[in-house]
């Protein structure tokens, strides 16, 4: 396995790459989330999205709505940016440094082999004394609670005066853009502080958010120390002053003489805790904080690389040929592992934990997009993420109400703790298919690593209630089809209407699933009582079969397509050639209910529908769909290229899979959309993923079993890749008209290549097979 997935930028200070860079280097560890911002902050007049979030900590904020509807929501809830603790001011002979007024050699380090960001600075003085720096933050994922940050700084031709100015300040806003419906409208200091407390060498603020109630406790200490030939020694005592300066804001001073060569160096550890988990966030936070400034930091340091090593050995992947490319899925899959949660009540955000666009919500985008790496490299990690949705079912029970449903579960389009947070229905609401969403994850688990104890205590359950949903939605038409009407499918320029494919073929799969399993399972007790709980009729589980039997798949005869929907063909085709480059995306342009009225799409949605669901049309009509949607597609949502590459895998155009691919998989390192600076694209980085291992790699896991059929892109010398495969692991290596695969551990298995039946049994040993061009 190899050992160098860094990324290095070399810049001074810019301030047009500031928030891009806030993004690229920000730790996270699935509970703490911090962006890359500078400790020393920036003038006002320049843009930072300055933030850290807890994951699945939020406050509950009031949805305006133009009209008050029935059952519209009325508030909603938005990820909280919470108390800083990474300002830290450096004071070198009395004068305060910044990048832009010292104008300092700057190195930006993302060190995902070893799980830190580090920004390595050199500049001179006034007197032309020079100084070198580093600064090195870690979100820890052996304890998810701490961050550290070890800033160091050495006085390298002279002596020198140094003081840090440590901050921990709980007057904190959110980010906001009123003119990007991305982003939130509004910012709000959304904190109260319950306490501030500082002791001999730490300090405590504990505050609560005024609507949601929730309790954070922010613990933080230091240690400082003196370096000399490589020998430390710890500075304590005087060099430590702690002052309130207002409620909720204490800064720390540590002062030091230093002798040309010597180096100062701060360690300042954060703790989080907060109500939502914790019964007492202040006993937690102390109680961590000791045990934490206890340990060696380079323990800590190891510990960290350790659970890296790890996720590497599983996730290990690599294209040879674009180093770029390279690099930006190596940068994508850490992303992933950064953002992907480790306790409950929380799940993986529109962006994770690298910003606040979307609000911190979770959309489809978890289930459908980022879900598939982890049942392939991390099948614990799989099972936490899909737990949020069981944990919120009785939530999604109340949403199906809310919307006039007699039973079944509904699931919100965005939220964070269950609840509806999506205040424009008609693309939010209404797109039923994020219950097909978590259906197919469902199943896609299940089918990845046969976990029967996940189907018997929480899969069965939701299958159960959102097949329930599709049956009281849809109704049967007059030709006695199963139709499903005033939905949304995923592309967001064509909203409210009848027969989305996708849509009906989410929810035939899902019913259909919901069924197979109960009779597979029903001798089994847990299955029995959960047809007792849930009052499951023989009838009922008839009427969902019926209904996944006869659902309407709509498909055009004059173009030999699956249309969109059901009017989506009567539309005017959008003139996306003639449309100005500035016009996009299109949403920021134009107002809703024009998008609507053209065939245009934001975003792959029957071409998605195509990949999933093999049965749903022959390959002709596949083909032909996928040229037709090929034109009308804007790609203005990142979820959209990697399907496009997947599906064309899929049929054979390789051309036309590596063209989308190449877009997608370097989205946000490369900041091709422009807007990486609000935060990663989650769902893109998974996307890509699946764009190389189900699509050129042609991995398939179905009720067959595995099927293994890839290809070589032609501007890829090669790639390789582990996975996990029901309890076993695998390594598979293309190249030039060859693949090889090799059983890392686990059972002996069986899996399809090119339609014959193929075992792989011993340990170790690689086999290779040759592959067409
Ligand atoms: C897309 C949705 C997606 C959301 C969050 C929107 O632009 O259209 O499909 O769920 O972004 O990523």
């Amino acid at each position: 396995m190899r050992s160098n997935r860094i990324i290095t930028k070399k810049q001074g200070f810019d301030k047009d790459s500031l928030r891009l860079n806030e993004t690229l280097f920000c730790n996270a560890n699935g509970y703490i989330g911090v962006r890359g911002t500078l400790e020393e902050g920036v003038p006002n007049s320049i843009s930072t999205m300055r933030g850290m979030y807890l994951g699945g900590v939020y406050e509950t904020i009031p949805m305006k709505q133009a009209e008050s509807l029935c059952n519209l929501i009325e508030k909603k809830q938005t990820m909280l940016n919470v108390a800083d603790t990474q300002t830290i001011f450096l004071e070198i002979n009395g004068v305060v440094f910044d990048m832009q007024s010292t104008d300092a050699d700057c190195t930006r380090i993302l060190n995902m082999d070893e799980g830190c960001t580090e920004r390595v600075l050199s500049w001179k003085d006034s007197d032309s004394n020079g100084y070198k720096a580093s600064i090195k933050r870690v979100a820890h994922f052996g304890c998810p609670n701490l961050f550290t940050i070890e800033y160091r700084v050495k006085a390298m031709e002279s002596t020198a005066d140094i003081s840090f100015d440590s901050r921990h300040i709980a007057d904190v806003k959110n980010y906001s853009d009123p003119d990007d419906p991305r982003l939130a409208a509004e910012s709000e200091a959304y904190l109260v502080v319950q306490k501030s407390e500082v002791t001999e060498d730490r300090s405590l603020i504990i505050t609560k958010t005024k609507v949601s109630g929730i309790t954070i406790a922010s613990a933080v200490g230091h240690r400082f120390y003196i370096v000399e030939n490589g020998t430390k020694r710890e500075i304590t005592g005087s060099g430590n002053m702690a002052e309130q300066l207002r409620d909720g804001e204490i800064s720390r001073k540590f002062s030091v003489h230093l002798e040309k060569g010597q180096e100062a160096v701060l360690v300042k550890y954060t703790i989080f805790a907060d109500s939502v988990r914790e019964n007492d966030p202040y006993t937690k936070s102390m109680k961590l904080l000791a045990e934490m400034m206890n340990r060696d930091l380079s323990e800590l340091y190891k510990e960290q690389k350790d659970v890296l090593t790890d996720f590497w050995q599983r996730a290990d992947m690599e294209i040879q040929g674009d180093d770029e490319l390279d690099l930006a899925m190596c940068f994508n899959m850490y992303q992933l592992f950064q953002s992907s949660p480790r306790a409950s009540k929380v799940s993986i955000a529109a962006k994770g934990l690298s910003g606040e666009g979307y609000e911190g919500h979770y959309f489809w985008d978890t289930e459908m997009y980022a879900l598939p790496f982890f049942i392939l490299t991390d099948t614990h990690l799989a099972r936490r993420i899909l737990s949020f949705r069981y944990e919120t079912l009785d939530k999604a029970r109340e949403n199906a109400k809310l919307l006039g449903h007699k039973g079944g579960a509904l699931y919100p389009w965005r939220t964070i703790t269950g609840e509806e947070c999506s205040g424009y229905f008609p693309s939010g609401t209404a797109a039923y298919h994020i219950n097909g969403a978590i259906s197919n994850a469902i199943i896609s688990y299940y089918l990845a690593t046969g976990d029967e104890e996940y189907i018997l205590s929480e899969g069965e359950e939701m299958l159960i209630e959102i097949a329930r949903l599709w049956l009281d939605t849809g109704n049967y038409d007059r030709e006695g089809r199963f139709v499903i009407n005033e939905v949304t499918g995923p592309d967001e320029y064509t909203c409210m209407t009848d027969n989305n494919f996708y849509t009906n073929c989410c929810a035939a799969n899902g019913m259909k699933w919901a069924v197979k399993l109960l009779r597979e399972l029903e001798d089994k007790d847990e299955i029995k009582k959960l047809i007792k709980r849930l009052n499951v009729s023989e009838d009922e589980i008839e009427k969902i079969k019926k209904a996944a039997d006869h659902i309407y798949l709509p498909y055009d005869e004059k173009f030999g397509i699956s249309p969109q929907d059901d009017s989506f063909l009567q539309k005017p085709v959008w003139d996306l050639k003639n449309t100005p480059r500035e016009e996009f995306p299109l949403l920021l342009h134009y107002h809703p209910l024009h998008l609507y009225r053209y065939q245009v799409c934001k975003q792959a949605d029957t071409v998605l529908a195509h990949f999933l669901y093999p049965e749903s049309a022959d390959k002709k009509t596949m083909e032909k769909s996928f040229r037709y949607y090929e034109k009308i597609t804007t790609h203005d949502s990142s979820l959209s290229t990697c399907v496009f590459s997947m599906q064309a895998s899929r049929l054979g155009l390789y051309d036309e899979a590596e063209k989308y691919f190449g877009d997608s998989a370097k989205l946000d390192l490369y900041n091709r959309h422009g807007n990486s600076g609000d935060g990663v694209h989650t769902a893109n980085m998974g996307g890509a993923y699946m764009a190389i291992v189900y699509g050129f790699a042609g991995i398939r896991i179905s009720e067959d079993g595995l099927s293994i059929d890839p290809f070589l892109p032609k501007s890829f010398q090669g790639y390789s890749f582990n996975f996990c495969y029901r309890g076993r692991r695998i390594r598979l290596e293309v190249g030039k008209d060859m693949m090889k695969l090799c059983l890392l551990d686990g059972e002996g298995l069986e899996f399809s290549h090119n339609g014959d039946k193929y075992s792989l049994n011993e340990i170790g040993v690689t086999l290779s097979w040759n592959i067409k061009q």
